[in-house]
């Protein structure tokens, strides 16, 4: 039987890049994978439509994260899904994947951008777990996407940086406090991976050679390859591992 079979993903952002690469794999091992999505519905139905090609089972919600009522628009979005699909409304795996960047150094900064990247990166997912949590299983699991950019200075997007490790802390925090309902709760890594996120950053050959020696592999990750796979820590094995900061960077920065 497949490692997951019988429970319920929920993927933020994963119409597309790092969530979509989650999303596959989740679904691949069989679970029913919630794809959420802010804006692009069609790269979110694209997502779905892989996912079903290959046999597995998904469905797309949207809400924007960021906006005052992202939560319940989220809750009840999901709901509907669910219902659709004639499935529980409980779930097992949360994987806080959606984010924002490009907040700039800091002479580049501003209040708003700073107020922007907190309220997607840090405030949507700590309220999605709390309005999550009566109806996330016991024994399940969070994973919560961070950067290595907490571990190693990111002068170049300082607000950014700052709110994955605000993530971090939050991973910490709540891996404690559910602990006692055998919920896991850990933060992954990914380093650099080809998505749009990073495409100004790897506009020319030269700045991506410069992103690709980064990792001791000498290359960038793929979304699908590279994160979702190997220490991802959602499936039963990993009932016993909680509160980690998962290196999956490719060796970023050794
Ligand atoms: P992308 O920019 O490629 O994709 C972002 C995803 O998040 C999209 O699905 C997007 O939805 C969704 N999203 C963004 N903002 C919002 C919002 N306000 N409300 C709802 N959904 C939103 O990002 P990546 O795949 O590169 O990044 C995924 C995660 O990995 C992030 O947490 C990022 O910080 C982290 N990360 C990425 C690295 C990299 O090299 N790419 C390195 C380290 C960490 P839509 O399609 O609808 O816009």
């Amino acid at each position: 039987m497949s490692a997951l079979a019988g429970r319920t993903a929920i993927v933020t952002g994963a119409s597309r890049g790092i969530g979509r690469g989650i999303a596959e794999r989740l679904a691949t091992d069989g679970a029913l994978v919630a794809v959420h999505y802010g804006s692009n519905e069609k790269a979110a139905l694209e997502t779905v439509e892989i996912i079903e090609g290959r046999g597995g089972r998904a469905f797309a919600f949207r809400a924007e994260l960021g906006a005052p009522d992202a939560v319940d628009t989220f809750y009840a979005a999901l709901d509907a899904g669910l219902a659709e699909r004639g499935a529980a409304r409980e779930f097992d795996i949360l994987v806080n994947n959606a984010a924002a960047s490009g907040s700039g150094r800091i002479h580049q900064l501003t209040t708003e951008v700073f107020d922007r990247l907190f309220a997607i990166n840090v405030k949507a997912p700590l309220f999605l777990v709390q309005r999550g949590l009566d109806r996330l299983r016991d024994g399940g699991r969070i994973v919560n996407i961070s950067s290595a950019a907490t571990k190693h200075a990111f002068p170049d997007s300082v607000t950014y940086a700052m709110t994955k490790g605000a993530v971090d802390t939050m991973t910490l925090a709540l891996a404690k406090e559910l602990g006692p309902r055998g919920i896991t709760v850990n933060a992954v890594a990914p380093g650099y991976i080809a998505t749009d996120m990073n495409a100004r950053r790897r506009a020319t050959p030269e700045a991506s050679a410069a992103l690709a020696a980064m990792s001791v592999f000498n290359r960038i990750g793929t979304p699908a390859a590279d994160v979702g796979r190997g220490r991802f820590p959602v499936s039963d094995e990993a009932r016993w591992i909680t509160g980690q900061y998962v290196d999956a960077t490719g060796g970023t920065a050794l």
